[in-house]
């Protein structure tokens, strides 16, 4: 199939685009990488009156160091979040994370802010927004928000973005000395959307004990499972399967994940809490090779 009619617009300029977005602010959809765009359109799960491309805004794509964080751009393809040698050295849950999206061929053309604003319950930077606690920045005609992305992921493929504004920037926290992530996930097969994906970055103490832990499950919700408030239980004891498998148990008993064409809710909540123990487990193995 073919989209309906559309209006297409491709400025050179961020506020082009942003002054595009004010003049139709109903019935314009933004064009990142097109991925999940561009099928929905085909279907015509999308109707957009204009089409508000954003490739040709060269200003959208960067990576760096900034105010002891890191910034991304939103129109950064993953493959280069993938290859930056910033995001690997200062930010080990996005290095783990981004490979395990799609293909090679998918993580050239994706990008940061057209996942997280398509907010895919089983997509990968979801879960890594929520598990670093990101902030993500807004531009509208009306000037510059800021959304913690704990208040960004509003229900199914919804977020708190309003029509006239579009994800220009994402800011990562750098993590610190003695720090290990690792991002588990299961699928059907190599590539696929997770059916669950868990995020865990863990932070040790000089002594060896937990010094802070991030921890986020997607695939279990409409959106992703902020798992924060487990997490911090770790906080001041020794790594130890015991305590992960407890915790495990408990994460998976509280989620209330639908079943679907591609697995139970019960097989999810399983699966769940074997991910988040594999995912502390080899945190904080890969924490203390990197003390
Ligand atoms: C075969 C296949 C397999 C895939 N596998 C995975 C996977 O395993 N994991 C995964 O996470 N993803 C996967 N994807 C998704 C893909 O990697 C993209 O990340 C995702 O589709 C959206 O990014 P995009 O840049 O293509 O955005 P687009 O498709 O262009 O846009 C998506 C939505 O976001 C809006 N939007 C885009 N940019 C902005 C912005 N800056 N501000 C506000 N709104 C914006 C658009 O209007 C649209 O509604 C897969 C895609 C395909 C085709």
């Amino acid at each position: 199939m073919k989209p309906a009619a559309f209006d297409y617009y491709a400025p050179q300029s961020l506020d082009e685009a942003i002054a595009l977005l004010g003049k139709h602010s109903t019935g314009a959809k933004l064009l990142a990488g097109g991925q999940s765009f561009v099928p929905m359109a085909n279907f015509r799960v999308l109707r957009p009156e204009v089409v508000v491309d954003l490739n040709r805004i060269a200003a959208l794509s960067f990576i760096a160091e900034r105010d002891g964080g890191i910034a991304i751009g939103a129109m950064t393809r993953h493959r280069a979040v993938e290859r930056s040698g910033l995001v690997q050295a200062r930010c080990p849950l996005i290095a783990r994370a981004v490979p395990c999206i799609g293909h090679a061929v998918i993580r050239n053309r994706g990008t940061l802010g057209g996942s997280l604003s398509h907010a895919d319950p089983a997509a990968e930077w979801p879960v890594v927004a929520i598990a670093l606690g990101a902030t993500m920045v807004a531009r509208s005609p009306r000037g510059e928000r800021l959304i913690p992305a704990a208040k960004f992921f509003v229900g199914l493929l919804t977020t708190a973005l309003a029509e006239d504004e579009i994800l220009v920037e994402v800011r990562f926290p750098v993590a610190p000395a003695r720090t290990g992530a690792e991002f588990a996930e299961v699928s059907r097969r190599h590539g696929d959307f997770a059916l669950v994906a868990v995020g865990a970055q863990v932070t040790l103490s000089a002594a060896g004990t937990i010094a802070e832990a991030r921890l986020a499950l997607g695939g279990v919700g409409p959106f992703p499972f902020d798992a924060a408030s487990f997490a911090k239980r770790l906080v001041g004891s020794m790594p130890a399967d015991k305590a992960f498998e407890a915790l495990g148990q408990e994460i998976a008993s509280t989620l209330e994940p639908s079943d679907d064409l591609h697995a139970s809710s019960t097989y999810r909540k399983e699966v769940a809490g074997v991910l988040v123990v594999r995912a502390l487990r080899t945190a904080c193995a890969r924490a203390k090779e990197a003390a």
